[in-house]
């Protein structure tokens, strides 16, 4: 089912959903199982599969060395399928453009549509690890409004290189990521507004946005959304701060600012396990705000572990 039917049938009720990454190459999905069975009393109605882009590897030829491409963390399709054939929830893979020419990506939409998977993220990716900007991959999409357009020209039939005539068109709900501080390449947050319209124009049917801190960015975020003519839902995304070093990783990486108060917080915890617990209660505090305003999801980033997330949950749901 669609993640806009799931948001209509639940008529105004908030619902729990969560973000994983697959495991890394050669590790069980068991230990992803493992996590998300805890987290299943809270009745998710949707679950997201995160995608890696790809990375550069340097194998040892005696003294030389050879660059090769490698994806650590492969499977989100798969991964999407056996979630949905195990727990009997949705699924949404995330794309990219990053590393994908449009063919590839046209034969996972091939896959997911086979797979029973409804939904879709749509995304461009990030910058590769050793490069400092996003370069477009030969044959892919610049933008993920590109990748929107070529996920929502199926549901016409019309496929790269042919229009085929079909009763069997795939029909994806397509979600896009979202910035209340805006993208940290956007020049300004009205620009990044723009560009965040011109993805529902072309076919987007939800936001998930990027995790804040401060609830009043995410409010005056959805009011500006709202004056640009962004009428879809917007979805939240919430991460629990996890430990000490994420008070300088979170805004180098997100160019997200944190409150004073949870740096405070944070900063007298003598170790890692006092932080998660600040972290769970900074979380609990802005989703009751969240719930009690009348988001419709409130969507976690479990990075793996679900402990924080289950505590969160118990609190709010
Ligand atoms: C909810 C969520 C989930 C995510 N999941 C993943 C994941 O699974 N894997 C992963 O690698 N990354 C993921 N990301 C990170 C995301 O890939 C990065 O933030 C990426 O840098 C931008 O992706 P986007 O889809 O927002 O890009 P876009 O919407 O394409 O925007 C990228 C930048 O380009 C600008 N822009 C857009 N169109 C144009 C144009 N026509 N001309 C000039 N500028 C333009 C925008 O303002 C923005 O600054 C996720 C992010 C979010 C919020």
């Amino acid at each position: 089912m669609k993640i806009t039917e799931h948001i209509d049938r639940a008529k105004g009720e908030t619902l729990f959903s969560f973000e994983i990454i697959p495991p890394v190459k050669g590790r069980s999905i068991q230990e992803l199982y493992d996590n998300i069975d805890p987290l299943m009393e809270f009745k998710p109605p949707f679950i997201d599969v995160t995608t890696s882009r790809e990375e550069y590897v340097y194998i040892d030829k005696g003294g030389l060395y050879d660059k090769k491409i490698t994806r650590m963390r492969p499977g989100t399709v798969g991964i999407c399928s056996s979630i949905q054939h195990k727990y009997g929830v949705d699924t949404v893979p995330h794309l990219l453009c990053g590393g994908f020419t449009k063919e590839e990506t046209e034969y996972v939409l091939v896959d997911c549509h086979y797979l029973g998977i409804d939904n879709v993220m749509a995304l461009r990716g990030d910058a590769m690890k050793e490069e400092k900007y996003f370069r477009p991959t030969e044959g892919g999409h610049n933008y993920a409004r590109g990748l929107v357009q070529q996920i929502r020209n199926l549901s016409e039939g019309k496929y790269l290189h042919e229009t085929i005539e079909t009763d069997d068109c795939s029909d994806f709900c397509i979600g896009v990521a979202g910035y209340p501080e805006k993208h940290l390449e956007a020049p300004s947050l009205q620009s990044d507004l723009k560009r965040l319209k011109e993805k529902v124009d072309a076919g987007a049917d939800y936001v998930v946005t990027q995790m804040f801190f401060d609830n009043d960015k995410f409010f005056e975020f959805v009011k500006a959304a709202r004056e640009n003519g962004i009428t879809v839902p917007i979805i939240p995304g919430i991460k629990p701060i996890a430990v000490k070093r994420h008070l300088q990783l979170l805004p180098q990486v997100f160019r997200i600012d944190l409150p004073q108060d949870l740096i405070d917080a944070v900063d007298v915890c003598s170790n890692n396990k006092e932080v998660r617990q600040v972290g769970v209660e900074w979380a609990i505090q802005q989703s009751k705000e969240l719930k009690a305003q009348g988001v419709p999801v409130l969507h976690y980033y479990s990075m793996g572990k679900s402990d924080n997330i289950k505590a969160i949950a118990e609190n709010v749901f």
